[in-house]
């Protein structure tokens, strides 16, 4: 008898299944567009020149060493100010509490266990449709969850109404999960203005913002647009928290490299605040891992490197940007009766499509096309080469 005979097989994740179905396919000209990593007009992954750079600089260096357990100070600190700005009130005033994480998926955890002990009773909402992982992420750490509609199907955009409407139930004290850029996995951002009345709304019902920030620089090509529903609601006053990843806008997946900060009302909470973190973090990985940290240091402490990535983000940016639009152009010029604007309105790695699962499975059975059954393609997975191909399945299966 084996002591884990009564262990049951855990459900596949769907994305995995799709990169097996991809894998086993034969046809040469298969397209994958479930990836969440993004890929160039050759369809291979990337490392950046200024990463390759920043690497010849930390050659040598004393790599080998353990990093404390809340990260690299430097790197914490460069990593707060592309957040919050250069010049924002909460650095100066000492007012910012963080530590380096296991990328966008550990700053998460932290937040949850965080919740779990200083935050206690408060719920974490989370939008409809979001990254699946953020459901888990929360319920491993206790912490209930409560769902805010976010996506209109009709219109294939924000539903701005149910978000506020089911926000307004909330209980004070409450934590609000929010997208700061680039919505996974439907491309859909609120607006400004939009960004706006949610801001004005979670401060009157006493709502604590917490920003995912997976893709900042990655979505619009500019780091600090990305940024700016989060300086929205400093403006307001909000104290909150980040997740921040270095894994899309700098490609260091899997490096797990990222930040997460809370912002606290006073130097000397931030001193507390910074301790549970850390104590949060010891018993789970002791201390995160240093050469990524190494990397981002290099790069955003050097002023020319800085403008380089800058460049080069944009760069990714700009080619998912122009994917959006040919695809758009290509099933416009097929003739498509169904309207395609939210192709090229939504933004970021993935785009919404609208296509129904049976759809989803068509495209896989007849042309070789995969992604998840929500219809959401990778549009990191589109280049000027298979553009052509996958606009004419689309017409197809969808007329
Ligand atoms: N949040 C969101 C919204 C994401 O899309 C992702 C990546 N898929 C993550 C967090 C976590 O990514 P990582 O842990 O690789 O930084």
């Amino acid at each position: 008898h084996s002591w884990f005979a009564d262990v049951p097989t855990a459900p596949k994740d769907p994305i995995l299944g799709i990169t097996e179905a991809y894998l086993a396919n034969t046809r040469p000209d298969k397209i994958n567009l479930g990836v969440g990593a993004y890929r160039d007009d050759d369809s291979k992954p990337v490392v950046l020149n200024v990463v390759r750079e920043a690497e010849s600089r930390i050659a040598g260096a004393n790599f080998m060493e353990y990093l404390p357990i809340g990260g690299l100070k430097a790197f914490n600190d460069l990593s707060v100010k592309l957040a919050f700005g250069e010049d924002a009130e909460c650095i100066k005033e000492g007012r910012v509490a963080a530590v380096q994480s296991l990328s966008g998926t550990g700053s998460c955890r932290l937040m949850a266990e965080f919740m779990a002990r200083y935050m206690p009773g408060a719920k974490i909402w989370i939008p409809k449709p979001t990254w699946s992982n953020h459901h888990n992420i929360w319920k491993d750490a206790g912490v209930k969850e409560a769902i805010y509609k976010y996506y209109k199907p009709e219109t294939r955009g924000l539903d701005q109404e149910g978000l506020l409407e089911d926000l307004s139930t909330a209980q004070p004290g409450d934590v609000v999960l929010l997208h700061a850029c680039a919505h996974n996995p439907t491309g859909v951002d609120p607006t400004v203005e939009q960004w706006q009345e949610i801001s004005t709304l979670m401060k009157e019902k006493k709502l604590f913002p917490f920003f995912d920030m997976a893709y900042q620089g990655f979505a619009s090509g500019d780091c600090t647009r990305d940024a700016q529903a989060i300086r929205t609601f400093l403006k307001d006053g909000h104290q909150l928290g980040c997740s921040q990843s270095y894994a899309k806008n700098m490609g260091l997946y899997g490096q797990r490299t990222g930040c997460f900060s809370l912002i606290t009302a006073s130097a000397q909470e931030t001193t507390s605040v910074e301790s549970q973190m850390k104590a949060i973090a010891r018993p789970m990985y002791s201390n995160p891992p240093l050469h990524g940290a190494l990397l981002v240091k290099e790069i955003l402490g050097d002023a020319a490197l800085k403008q380089q990535w800058y460049e080069e983000v944009k760069g990714m940016a700009d080619r998912i940007i122009t994917m959006r639009a040919l695809l758009r152009k290509n099933l416009e010029a097929l003739g498509s009766p169904l309207p395609w604007k939210h192709i090229t309105e939504q933004i970021g790695m993935f785009c919404f499509s609208g296509i129904s699962p049976e759809q989803v499975d068509r495209l896989a059975q007849e042309h070789a096309i995969f992604m998840t059954r929500n219809g959401r393609i990778s549009m990191a997975g589109v280049t000027t080469k298979n553009v052509d191909r996958l606009a004419e399945a689309l017409h197809q299966v969808t007329t």
